[in-house]
């Protein structure tokens, strides 16, 4: 019967210390990491003063503030630091707010939902999914029938105009008579609209 005590002692020999490094640390930040991530420094470049502060200070604007307040455009409003698509001119509505207002999401997973207890008060918060941009918070009193009210921020959005994103269709319905008029012929300078 003493053979069974060899056994025991070889299987003791085994390396165990491997285990450790092969396991991600997960719980490091104390911040949710997104899958999309910009540089402070970049992203400082690229937004206005408000789109920081709103995205990545989780700030807010004033009301009626905001270009996109009262913006009545179809198309699709986009996350203003990564691109992705959030919500549809078709869902925005008038909550008089001061803030666009949106009743229902494009996409179920394009916005993640967390706590916010900030200001004594408890607000879910909307953030980006891809990148963790603040946009704004969520409420219950929106329309029916979602009765959602997505509070977001202009600051946190950009636009893209229906007529884009569709296959690009000339501009033919004007009328034809506009051509005339423009006496200077000079060099019309683009220039870009700076914020
Ligand atoms: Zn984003």
């Amino acid at each position: 019967m003493s053979g069974f005590n060899l056994l025991h002692l070889i299987t003791k020999s085994q390396p165990v210390t491997l285990r450790s490094c092969s396991l991600p640390s997960g719980a490091r930040r104390t911040k949710k990491t997104w899958p999309v991530n910009f540089s402070q420094e970049d992203l400082k470049k690229r937004l206005t003063p408000m789109q920081y502060h709103v995205t990545q200070e989780q700030g807010t604007e004033s009301a009626f503030t905001g270009e996109f307040t009262h913006h009545k455009d179809e198309g699709s409003y986009v996350c203003v630091v990564c691109g992705a698509v959030l919500f549809s001119s078709n869902t925005k509505f008038d909550s008089g707010s001061g803030w666009p207002s949106f009743h229902d999401l494009l996409k179920e997973d394009s916005v993640t939902l967390t706590d916010d207890f900030s200001y004594g008060m408890h607000r879910v918060e909307t953030t980006c999914s891809q990148c963790g941009a603040h946009l704004g918070h969520l409420f219950d009193d929106g329309p029916k029938p979602t009765g959602k009210r997505y509070c977001i921020n202009s600051a946190s959005l950009g636009f893209q105009p229906k007529d884009a994103a569709s296959s690009s269709s000339p501009a033919s319905s004007t009328s034809s008579s506009a051509v005339e008029g423009g006496a200077a012929g000079g060099s019309v300078s683009e220039g870009k609209t700076e914020l």
